[in-house]
């Protein structure tokens, strides 16, 4: 499911300029202000984009106030709804080896991984999200015979969502499918780093007959999307992104209005390691451990980073952990084979690259892969760091790369202790046999996510159902599944009195 093993690349369906898409077309722009998006990985591809500013901003906020004020869409019958909704998952499959190409171009996503995010991810989170439409059922509250209390969900009006560049164009389908089964209206502000797979989804929408206004997309940096934050006519903020920049949202939504904000930011997710696993195939499970951090070269919200092995164990899977690392070959991410790319831009390489060498001068030892890789490009070898000092910023920080930190621990409450030192919730996974001690340990994990004995992605079953909510300062609100397209709508209650 994670990735294909055919593509179609064509470069000619990569444009070398794109306006934000506004009220059904291109945006006459007032900004004369245009800025680069340059491929991560070893070819020289470049994509040109307007900054937004106030002007275009306002734009598209008023183009999705009319679309909304006047049900153009929010007052068309649930079935109508769906039926275009699921015309668009279609049009997105049938797009996908294009979608595919934009993310890997933009953010070096390895182009069979790229494609299969868009066909069956984005794609099968609209679908979801479509057919949850007319099962969501309000309800009757109890009341005296004299009155009848009805109350039923209602769109909460024009979505701001404001995305990340780690999976472009699955970001911004778990933002656009919520808001718009719920009958909203939308402005998307995609990452600069990653915006031409949201602009192709908002002319899909289009031709799938999505009125025009409802789904508007606008380009430019952090800028443009502070000043949509802040817009007194939006009703909602819908955020992906790290904590950092979520603080700030949280000073915009109270800007003018008062905005219902929902907040997926930053996490960094332990993987704790019993002694009792070492009846396990003990190479099956360094791959599966390492497999959790290199997924998307590390850049992934729920990254196990930090790796927590019981002390009597450390040793033995330290030399695992070392011989599975050569598995993991870096190469250009165009190319059909390649399982692991470059990191999405040379800010993030640098950053990630400065981690490894503070740890280093605090006394880690860094073991690299040895894997060769393009010389021009944003890669970074994987990396284990061991004997890593708990207060560094490898162990602390979010890296968003290649790099996993081994530490040690002794007992239950250790393992415990190190799990919730961070600041944020987001996951975590919990390696052992002892059945009260993986639900001790699921209980008392402070994150959104804990998965027993394997790895997020290995949840059969759980498809789009949605994720746990996160916890601390990784944001909070439910994102996906029915829980999350009501995070989308207002519970509204209209009371009849026969008295
Ligand atoms: P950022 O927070 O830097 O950016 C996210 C989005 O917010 C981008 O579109 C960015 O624009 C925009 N932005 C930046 N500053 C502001 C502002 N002041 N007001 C409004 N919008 C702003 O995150 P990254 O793009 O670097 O993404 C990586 C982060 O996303 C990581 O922390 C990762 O953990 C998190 N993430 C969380 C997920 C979750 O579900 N919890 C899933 C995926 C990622 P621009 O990029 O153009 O500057």
């Amino acid at each position: 499911m994670f990735s294909v093993k055919e593509a179609h690349i064509d470069f000619a369906t990569i444009p070398d300029r794109a306006l934000p898409i506004v009220d059904g077309q291109e945006l006459k722009v007032v900004s004369d202000t245009w800025f680069e998006n340059n491929h991560p990985g070893s070819e020289q591809i470049t994509v040109n984009y307007v900054e937004c500013n106030r002007q275009d901003v306002d734009a598209a906020v008023s183009a999705a106030r009319r679309s909304f004020d006047d049900g153009r869409w929010a007052s068309l019958s649930p079935m109508t709804r769906k039926t275009i909704l699921l015309d668009l998952a279609d049009k997105i499959e049938a797009a996908a080896d294009k979608i595919g190409l934009m993310d890997c171009v933009e953010m070096g996503r390895p182009i069979s991984h790229a494609v299969s995010d868009a066909r069956f991810l984005s794609a099968g989170i609209l679908r979801y999200h479509a057919e949850g439409i007319d099962k969501l059922y309000g309800t009757v509250a109890p009341s005296c015979a004299a009155s009848h209390v009805i109350q039923s969900w209602v769109p909460c009006g024009v979505v701001a969502a404001i995305t990340p560049w780690n999976f472009p164009s699955v970001n911004a389908m778990v933002k656009i499918a919520p808001a718009l089964a719920m009958g909203n209206s939308c402005v998307l502000k995609p990452s600069e780093t990653a915006s031409l797979s949201a602009l192709c989804i908002a002319e899909l929408a289009l031709e799938a007959g999505v009125p025009e206004g409802v789904l508007n997309v606008l380009t430019g940096s952090g800028k443009s999307g502070q000043m949509l934050a802040e817009h007194p006519d939006v009703d909602m903020i819908a955020f992906t992104g790290s904590t950092e920049t979520g603080r700030s949202l949280l000073a915009s939504a109270g800007v003018g209005t008062l905005k219902r904000t929902l907040l997926e930011c930053g996490g960094k997710s332990p993987q704790i390691v019993f002694a009792d696993m070492e009846e396990m195939d003990i190479d099956l499970l360094a791959a599966r451990l390492l497999a959790d951090i290199m997924w998307n070269s590390g850049q992934v919200c729920v990254a196990k980073s930090r790796l927590i092995i019981q002390q009597s164990l450390h040793d033995k899977l330290k030399g695992r952990l070392v011989r599975a690392l050569d598995d993991y070959k870096l190469a250009d991410p165009l190319l059909l084979e390649t399982q692991l790319g470059p990191l999405g831009l040379v800010s993030q390489q640098e950053k990630v690259n400065s981690i490894i060498a503070d740890a280093v001068a605090s006394g880690a030892e860094a073991v690299v892969s040895s894997t060769a890789f393009p010389s021009r490009g944003c890669y970074v070898p994987p990396t284990l760091l061991f004997d890593v000092a708990p207060e560094s910023r490898a162990v602390r920080e979010e890296i968003f790369g290649p790099v996993l930190t081994v530490q040690a621990f002794d007992t239950a409450e250790d393992a415990i202790s190190m799990a919730n030192l961070t600041e944020t919730g987001l996951a975590a996974s919990v390696w052992t046999k002892d059945v009260v001690i993986a639900h001790q340990l699921g209980n008392r994990i402070r994150a959104g996510d804990v998965t027993i004995h394997g790895t997020l992605q290995e949840v059969e079953g759980a498809g789009f159902a949605g994720i746990g909510e996160p916890m601390k300062s990784s944001g909070f609100g439910t994102e996906t599944g029915i829980a999350g397209l009501q995070s989308y709508a207002i519970r509204k209650s209209v009371s009849f009195s026969f008295g």
